[in-house]
């Protein structure tokens, strides 16, 4: 089907914005505010005096992960602008694009005004806060007799409050809390833990060589650790991307290698093989380590002209590059990578990162400068120490929906496989789902084979989406719509950030009907019937988590300009968390889990077969998913997606720059424009995550641009239980 196919199928956008009445007003129509800021996006910043006085404050921007030190300016109760915080060791007092735009969260004119829930004829109707709990808690309570408190999944993203939404699963007592890993980096976490017991970062800054295996490092923008690379590339540092694409930083680095789609494995391999047979390993580095020989026998075959023959990157840049990292060790690394191969776009994903992980080890640099580094303990209190917070409800033993954690998944414990939940609605295996709640992320569009997954949900008996903008899952399959405060009308929980304490805060009140997600937790809570779980507030719970440390909030949020607070050294653990304590070049856990004990070659999937491509997608800096299409700042910079074709395979199909295209994988076909372009391999096509919106809400994302993820099968790749979004082979033609 289309792009705009799976939400016109249930309610259109005329019977939304006719049936909707004063929803509508909430939600499509806006204010006057909204109404001035759509052309130009700048009313709220015009319409402030410029006498008014100016006020700054701290806090952190949540448009992506990294979370940036942030300074938000406010004057006469608006949000004029957001700046890097110059205090802040994150942001060093530089934002990227999407974090300057976050205002436009606040006055983005299709944003969510008040609670919704959907009537019996597929419209949006405006409900209060109080009746949207009473109905919701009355189901989920219901669900929970009749059906077993397992019949409740929560998908969720970006995990702020990760421990608020865990806490409430178990007083429900389900299992089932499902945090966005496989789409992401469950391949990456399962391979670093079952080397090193942890995932470690890079020290960017201070590294002599660097090579990234397909990390979109200025794409899927981390602030610091762009800011880091930069510093290095300064400092004379040498930069090497492996990528089928010329991708943000490939376009940067010191070298491009274009490497096929896939066996980046094959690469690392016969890189470790060339630092054994050449001995370049140093008898320190293998003395952290446990497996050296059974790790030396695997990769003997492994040859640089036997990765070339996979690869497709010649033997003498193997050879080289593999010398390189050798001679500037342990002030070189192979990024731990993040989304990319590494974190689960293949099948042979975990085997990639353990490779990495192997590779590194053998360089020495864990804990050296220009290194890898541990991530350090986290200096506030464990939640379960905190007597405000009793009774903790237990974590319930029932298995888990998605096998996550059982015996057919036991390394993708805490990560989940949210890509099983359309197989287990329709099937009822291992039991009956009857209810989801979606929070801040966007799984029809952002979940593999979408379409398929708009089918299950619209079979459960509740689907509440909390979130800023009607998404592309709200808009098509969900009961219930509860508008949350955006991060800069809210509190949040004290966090660690860059080594600091820091403290999430409100710039401004709401705006408009809308609740910080805590408060939405704590009443769902009470009207579920749970509420002795949550019997304290966001403001006490915070308290709680300093006093332990002699803080207040109040000392992290005062300060107008902040100097940040120093959080208190954490003591070096003794040995690693793996079972030996050192660096398992040899896995334990892997074996466990019935896998290789050592990372050995394994293939993709799927390979193309010269009448279709491989589809290869990733993130661009201006975006962050799917949930900043619609602010228009960031639309401006880029409205839409297109497909990157090379230029022999397109004249083949007989495809010009700009041409509309019908892109087809086994279960879905987009259309969206091509972009001749040598900055991809032959074999493959590219295009951007996040967009192809189908909510019709989303006025300025409508039907822009292709969505990846509804091409992309179901699959679970080993031991990790990945999406691997790039074993999917398409088709591509010109639309005439
Ligand atoms: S990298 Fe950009 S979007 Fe992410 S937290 Fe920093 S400024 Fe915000």
């Amino acid at each position: 089907m289309g792009n705009a196919g799976v939400g016109e199928r249930r309610i259109s956008r005329r019977r939304f914005l006719a049936g909707s009445g004063a929803a509508v007003a909430g939600l499509a129509l806006a204010g006057s505010l909204a109404r001035r800021a759509r052309p130009g996006g700048r009313a709220w910043a015009a319409s402030a005096p410029p006498s008014a006085p100016e006020k700054l404050v701290p806090s952190i921007c949540q448009m992506c992960s990294t979370h940036c030190g942030i300074l938000v300016h406010v004057r006469d109760g608006k949000i004029t602008r957001i700046t890097g915080n110059p205090e802040d060791p994150v942001s060093r007092g530089r934002l990227c694009a999407r974090g300057q735009a976050g205002l436009q969260v606040v006055y983005d004119p299709d944003r969510l005004r008040q609670p919704l829930r959907r009537d019996a004829s597929g419209a949006f109707r405006p409900v209060s806060w109080e009746q949207a709990f009473r109905e919701i808690g009355a189901k989920l309570a219901e669900l929970r007799s009749k059906e077993g408190p397992q019949a409740l999944v929560w998908l969720t993203h970006p995990e702020v409050l990760a421990s608020w939404e865990q806490r409430f699963l178990n007083a429900y007592g389900s299992p089932n809390w499902t945090p966005h890993a496989p789409t992401c980096y469950s391949s990456r976490n399962v391979g670093w833990l079952a080397t090193l017991g942890a995932v470690p970062s890079g020290d960017y800054a201070n590294t002599r060589y660097y090579v990234s295996f397909g990390r979109g490092i200025n794409d899927g923008i981390s602030n610091p650790q762009v800011q880091g690379l930069m510093t290095a590339r300064r400092h004379g540092a040498h930069l090497v991307a492996f990528d089928p694409r010329l991708s943000g930083f490939a376009s940067l680095a010191d070298e491009w290698v274009p490497v096929r789609p896939g066996t980046d494995l094959a690469v690392v391999l016969a890189m470790i093989h060339v630092l054994i047979a050449e001995r370049l390993v140093r008898p320190e580095a293998v003395a952290q380590t446990v497996g050296f020989e059974e790790l030396a026998r695997a990769v003997a075959p492994y040859t640089p002209d036997w990765a070339a023959e996979k690869s497709g990157v010649d033997a003498a840049t193997i050879t080289r590059i593999a010398r390189g990292l050798a001679a500037a060790a342990p002030a070189a690394f192979v990024d731990p990578g993040w989304h990319g191969p590494q974190g689960g776009m293949y099948w042979n994903g975990v085997a990639l990162t353990r490779a990495t992980a192997c590779l590194n080890a053998l360089l020495g640099n864990l804990g050296q400068k220009g290194g890898l580094k541990l991530p350090g303990a986290s200096p506030l209190p464990d939640e379960k120490s905190l007597a405000l917070l009793q009774p903790i409800p237990e974590a319930p033993k029932l298995p888990r929906f998605d096998g996550a954690g059982g015996p057919e998944w036991p390394l993708a414990k805490g990560m989940g496989r949210a890509q099983a939940l359309p197989e287990v609605i329709e099937s009822g295996k291992p039991y009956p789902v009857r209810a989801v709640v979606v929070y801040h992320t966007n799984p029809v569009r952002a979940y593999p084979d979408g379409d398929r997954l708009v089918r299950a949900l619209r079979k459960l008996d509740l689907v509440v989406v909390i979130d800023h903008q009607m998404s592309d899952t709200a808009w098509t399959a969900a009961d219930y719509v509860l508008p949350e405060s955006t991060y800069l009308e809210r509190l949040g929980p004290v966090q660690v950030s860059g080594g600091n304490l820091v403290l999430p805060q409100p710039a401004i009140p709401p705006i408009y009907d809308t609740l910080g997600e805590d408060e939405i937790l704590r009443r769902l809570a009470q009207a579920t019937g749970l509420g002795a779980a949550f019997g304290y507030t966001l403001e006490e719970y915070n308290a709680a988590l300093l006093a332990p440390l002699g803080l207040r909030p109040a000392d992290l949020a005062e300060r107008e300009v902040p100097l940040p607070v120093r959080a208190p050294a954490a003591a070096q653990p003794a040995a690693l968390k793996t079972p030996s304590g050192k660096i398992e070049l040899a896995s334990s856990a892997m074996v466990q889990a019935g896998g290789p004990a050592v990372p050995v070659w394994e293939p993709p999937l799927v390979e193309p077969d010269g009448g279709n491509f491989r589809l290869i997608t990733g993130h661009v800096p201006m975006h962050t998913h799917t949930s900043t299409e619609n602010l228009a700042y960031l639309h401006a910079l880029m409205p839409e997606n297109q497909l990157w074709i090379h230029p022999s395979r397109a004249r083949a199909l007989g495809i010009a720059e700009g041409d509309l295209v019908e892109v087809r994988s086994e279960v879905a076909s987009q259309r969206l424009k091509a972009h001749l372009t040598e900055g991809i391999v032959p074999e493959a096509v590219w295009m951007a995550h996040g967009f192809g919106c189908i909510s019709p809400a989303q006025r300025l994302a409508y039907g822009k641009g292709a969505s990846d993820a509804v091409l992309t099968p179901v699959r679970s790749a080993p031991y990790s239980g990945a999406c691997a979004a790039a074993e999917t082979l398409v088709t591509v033609r010109k639309v005439v």
